[in-house]
């Protein structure tokens, strides 16, 4: 069917399902993701049928992108790493231009994610240092692995020159470079198991390798928002032992502006139905309503998620206080 056909045949069903004034009135909720190939984009659906009202889940280039184009009220809920949100917060790092943003705020936090490094196996990469002289791809502008690749490197005191080609592949390409051997190694800050990563072992037999060192020790012992991080053993059904890495958390932001009455129904919906939704990704397995209100979280909740937590007796009142005072 031509695309206008579809198109006048989903409006057409719109109608006969629920009628013209409801299906104009209510405007779906965009959740913003990243590369359908990640995690987030798999968050982003499962939180939309979780909610079942108009939603859906739009990729985009990942956390950087969606936290600026949340300042510029672009976006009303988005998805992005706590280092990033952390970040954006504060106007620090990657946001000291953009200067600390006043209106950013938490409603929990998701899954870790580990900064994940795989390589092709005849590219002699064996550990972290052995990365300079290589091409490696940091990630798309806007991504959130590039924002911690960055990171990294200055922890390091590596500059781009000290690489063969660094290259800006979003997470959907870089697997295939990967396998036609146009990169060496590419990084990812994401939830596992994850299709990127899945694709590169499976097409090409590449490899997880751990990420550690004195580097990552003065990182996770410096910034609360790094922590240890593992990628569990043959996750991806390939003889692989578990990989140490450090990471950091996946979390959902939204505007100070965005409507209470939305983030309350999306934050009941998820709380809830809780199990469905841990279900949706393996990833979200463990997660407790406590650590997801707490951990990873720097802006301030947003006003119709706190209401839910209050209901719920989540919220130490006193804490909150000292909080705000
Ligand atoms: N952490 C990545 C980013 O912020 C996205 C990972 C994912 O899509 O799951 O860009």
């Amino acid at each position: 069917m031509k695309s206008s056909a579809r198109l006048l045949a989903a409006f057409l069903g719109s109608l006969l399902l629920s009628g013209p004034v409801a299906a104009q009135d209510q405007e779906p909720l965009v959740i913003a993701t990243a590369s359908p190939a990640g995690v987030y984009h798999v968050v982003g659906r499962a939180l939309c049928r979780t909610l079942e009202a108009p939603c859906r889940a739009q990729p985009t280039d990942g956390s950087s992108a969606n936290l600026r184009a949340l300042r510029r009220g672009e976006l009303k809920i988005a998805l992005a790493q706590s280092d990033l949100h952390l970040y954006a917060t504060l106007g620090t790092e990657g946001f000291l231009k953009d200067g600390p943003d006043p209106k950013l705020r938490s409603v929990f936090s998701l899954h870790n994610e580990p900064f994940s490094l795989v390589v092709r196996r005849d590219s002699g990469i064996k550990s972290l240092d052995d990365l300079p002289g290589h091409s490696v791809n940091i990630g798309n502008p806007g991504s959130g692995q590039r924002g911690t690749m960055l990171r990294l490197m200055d922890a390091r005191g590596w500059s781009r020159s000290d690489f063969r080609s660094i290259h800006n592949l979003p997470a959907d390409q870089q697997a295939l470079e990967l396998c036609h051997g146009n990169i060496d190694a590419m990084v990812y800050t994401v939830g596992h198991p994850n299709a990127s990563v899945a694709k590169a072992i499976r097409l090409c037999d590449a490899v997880l390798v751990d990420v550690e060192g004195d580097t990552i020790d003065l990182l996770v012992d410096a910034y609360p928002y790094f922590t240890r991080a593992w990628i569990p053993a043959d996750l991806y059904g390939v003889d692989q032992p578990a990989v140490h890495t450090f990471g950091v958390k996946g979390t959902l932001v939204a505007s100070a502006d965005t409507d209470p009455d939305v983030v309350y129904r999306l934050v009941a919906a998820v709380f809830e139905d809780f199990d469905r939704f841990k279900a949706s990704h393996p990833a979200l397995g463990t997660l407790t309503p406590q650590e997801m209100i707490h951990d990873g979280l720097t802006a301030p909740l947003h006003e119709g998620a706190l209401r839910y937590y209050r209901e719920q007796g989540w919220i130490d009142e006193d804490e909150m206080a000292a909080a705000t005072d």
